[in-house]
């Protein structure tokens, strides 16, 4: 089968592939992957701005769902046909302290697809029963494969952080995640949501409005930390998300948060912050970061998605056949699509 593999560690070490079809162990099935995500980490592995490790030769993409081709021996609870959307975590230890406590996300030798091992560009893709989750009736395949970063907004928003209905959250980098994060501050009742981005963010400040941002902000053009002022009594955001990651985000956020509220780092930064995180203290401030995400907020995700209560279709702004996957990956880097995905 066809499939997209990052062969070397140098920019653009990324091509289409004959590879084999993987076998299913007795507790795997096969999925047909019908959808995946370009995600902006697979930009990062094919230009190699790598922020975290990767095993190569690997087939990348892990934001997928498709439908049950086969299934291992030992599988009972799927069958031939069953509709389902795979998490990213293809192996963990299921021993070590954080496995045993329902935290494998953070399991020390958690494996992920398309990083740590074969992923979903490509026609099929093993997955233990452990990672599926069947899709409600009325969720597409499309729909499904945006799951994943849904579920990175849910688990930073709503699991780790405490908006509460009627207080201030501003987001920081209105990426897919940025985006999905204002989608969770809106459930929660937040208010306002302010949304935060550069020049670059124009097309995307638009979804931002129309998914939940009552304020958008451009940080280049406009005095941010003013207006965040003006609307919350002088006080600034009880929550600040930091989808961005690099220094200008972290110092904003300080900036912005209300004396007492929340910081939440989901974004990575591979540089050295540089500044002072004095703020932190004065303002008496929580910085937290959140990874990944568990069993629990998948399904609570697809509940949000076939509730309609998550929006989803003003986040898929591109599709594209797995042969023209550098045009989709262009597309994502320009940052011209809100989301891409790819269909194999
Ligand atoms: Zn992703
Ligand atoms: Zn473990």
């Amino acid at each position: 089968m066809k499939a997209l593999v990052k062969y070397g560690m140098k920019p653009g070490e990324v091509e289409l592939r004959e590879v084999e079809k993987p076998a299913a162990g007795p507790d795997d099935v096969i999925m047909r992957v019908k959808s995946v995500g370009v995600c902006g980490s697979d930009i990062e592995f094919w230009q190699n701005r790598i922020t975290f490790p990767v095993n190569i030769p690997v087939t990348l993409g892990h934001e997928f769902a498709g439908i049950v081709e086969e299934v291992g021996e030992n599988v009972t609870e799927y069958q031939v046909g069953d509709r389902v959307v795979s998490e990213t975590a293809a192996y963990i230890c299921g021993t070590c302290e954080m496995c045993r406590k329902g935290m494998y996300n953070l399991c020390a030798k958690r494996l992920g697809y398309g990083n740590g091992t074969n992923g979903a560009f490509a026609k099929y893709c093993k997955c233990p029963t452990r990672v599926l989750h069947r899709l409600p009736e009325n969720v597409s395949f499309d729909q499904a494969s945006m799951t994943e970063p849904a579920c990175v907004a849910y688990n930073a928003v709503l699991v780790k952080s405490h908006p509460m209905a009627g207080e201030a959250v501003a987001v920081i980098g209105p990426g897919p995640i940025g985006l999905f994060a204002i989608q969770m501050a809106r459930i929660a009742g937040a208010y306002p949501i302010f949304a935060l981005g550069t020049d670059v963010d124009e097309a995307r400040m638009e979804t931002a409005k129309e998914v939940g941002a009552n304020i958008t902000i451009n940080v280049m053009k406009e005095d941010y930390n003013a207006i965040i002022k003006k609307y919350t009594n002088g006080n600034g955001a009880a929550l600040v998300i930091d989808a961005a990651g690099n220094t200008p985000a972290v110092k904003t956020a300080m900036e912005i948060v209300k004396p007492g509220g929340q910081i939440t780092k989901i974004a990575w930064g591979a540089k050295p912050l540089g500044i002072s995180l004095d703020p932190i203290i004065q303002k008496a401030v929580t910085l937290q970061g959140s990874f990944s995400h568990t069993w629990s907020t998948w399904e609570a995700v697809l509940q949000l998605i076939s509730a309609g209560t998550l929006r989803m279709e003003p986040m898929i702004s591109h599709s594209f056949d797995l042969d023209d996957w550098l045009e989709a990956f262009e597309t994502v880097d320009r940052k011209i699509a809100v989301k891409a995905v790819i269909h194999p």
